[in-house]
């Protein structure tokens, strides 16, 4: 008989020929547990999924309520289904007044190509501006306006009509013109290596998308659900967007994600033709019961009013002569070393022998990824702080 490793290699498509290969036979809080019963501390909660932690008792308890009324009865937007309305009002309650009606989707990619098509739609324009360095999802829309050549070269032709600025450049926002249907940027970039833009530079932005009449999507797929320290990222910049795209931590370990726009905009997609956006299972109403007791959970322990201090805990400690910069925003962190030759072992030596889980960016592969868990206690960052320290000493010989 195979192992599940060997099946793993053998039967499920391969993305990398060197994936992480860790097995993992439970998980708990911010601990995830190999079949020798081995204990990892998870530093990037599944790339920005578990911040309530892995199995949170309340998102399995919301879970298990939906599990015995229904799962799946029909696709998107025709039945009354309590929980994913009751969600939808909830999310609208932690926002600005005008982002009252909520489309919900299986996944990050598909929210952003939700959102295209709305910005379309509503402007009847079909330029896309995104930024360089920008990760927005995997289909061919999200693709489209990801930020990297080396990602999109093998694919093309791809989504006519886009256009790329450099994120934080003032200048490149005069490349948004009458012709520009949205522009699409991450509040806090992710991918690029955590890069939070200047104070201005939002606000900047978001005039010269209301001056020229095209829309801002922004994109709180990685950096939104309390992980910077405010429910959404762009509350910290003093701006509000057209369309706003969330998934990833808001299912609390569950597939979903949505693009929340005004009932005004939204519209347009109920006329011309009708249905102008559908999925079957957008809006499955278990993800919603875990995402709505994530929220919950969210708002009764205040998990992101405790972000800044923890993320200042990190920060205090993650001090070495090999460590160059530490930048972020919350408990989205990017530790920065000279170059991946250095950074690739610390990882490696962090996993095998500290029982560490971190990672690097995809388009920043000097910089270690920390995204840990939001419940994660002094004492676990205490900990995880040590074992990184040791690993770094460990390889670079400081
Ligand atoms: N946007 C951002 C900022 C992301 O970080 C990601 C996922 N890393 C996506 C979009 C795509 O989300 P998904 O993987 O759920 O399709």
């Amino acid at each position: 008989m195979l192992t599940p490793r060997q099946l793993f290699l053998r039967h499920q498509a391969q993305t990398s020929d060197f994936p992480l290969l860790l097995e993992i036979e439970r998980a708990e809080g911010v601990y995830m547990y190999g079949p020798d019963g081995r204990r990892y501390l998870d530093l990037i909660s599944g790339i920005g999924v578990s911040n309530v932690g892995h199995r949170h008792p309340r998102v399995l308890a919301g879970i298990q309520a939906q599990l015995d009324k229904y799962l799946h009865l029909m696709v998107y937007g025709e039945l009354v289904q309590a929980v994913p309305a009751q969600l939808a009002e909830a999310i609208h309650q932690t926002l600005p007044a005008h982002l009252d009606s909520v489309f919900f989707t299986n996944s990050g990619t598909e929210a952003i190509e939700g959102a295209l098509k709305l910005a379309k739609r509503h402007t009847g324009r079909t330029e896309l501006i995104s930024c360089l360095n920008a990760y927005h999802g995997s289909t061919h829309g999200a693709l489209s306006i990801t930020g990297s050549e080396d990602f999109k070269n093998s694919f093309r032709p791809l989504l006519p009509d886009v256009r790329h600025i450099r994120h934080n450049d003032f200048a490149d926002l005069a490349l948004i013109t009458e012709r520009t249907a949205a522009v699409v940027i991450e509040t806090v970039q992710g991918e690029a290596g955590v890069r939070v833009p200047t104070p201005y530079y939002l606000p900047a932005l978001r005039r010269r998308c209301r001056e020229v009449g095209a829309l801002l999507i922004l994109d709180e797929i990685q950096c939104g659900y309390g992980r910077t320290g405010t429910m959404w990222a762009f509350e910290q910049f003093g701006i509000e967007p057209d369309i706003l795209v969330c998934a990833k931590g808001m299912g609390g370990g569950m597939p979903i994600g949505a693009f929340i726009s005004s009932t005004e905009i939204m519209s347009g997609f109920k006329t011309n033709p009708i249905l102008g956006h559908c999925t079957t299972f957008g809006g499955h109403p278990v993800s919603c019961a875990a995402a709505l007791a994530t929220l919950q959970v969210m708002q009764d322990e205040k998990l992101a009013e405790g972000v800044a201090a923890k993320a200042a805990r990190f920060r205090a400690q993650l001090r070495h002569p090999a460590i160059r910069d530490v930048r972020g925003c919350g408990l989205l962190l990017a530790v920065e070393f000279d170059s991946f030759a250095v950074l690739k072992p610390i990882i490696d030596h962090a996993l095998a022998h500290e029982g560490i889980l971190t990672d690097w960016f995809l388009f920043c592969d000097n910089s270690l990824r920390l995204a840990p868990p939001l419940i994660i206690t002094d004492a676990e960052i205490d900990e995880a702080c040590a074992a990184l320290l040791r690993a770094i000493a460990h390889i670079t010989g400081q």
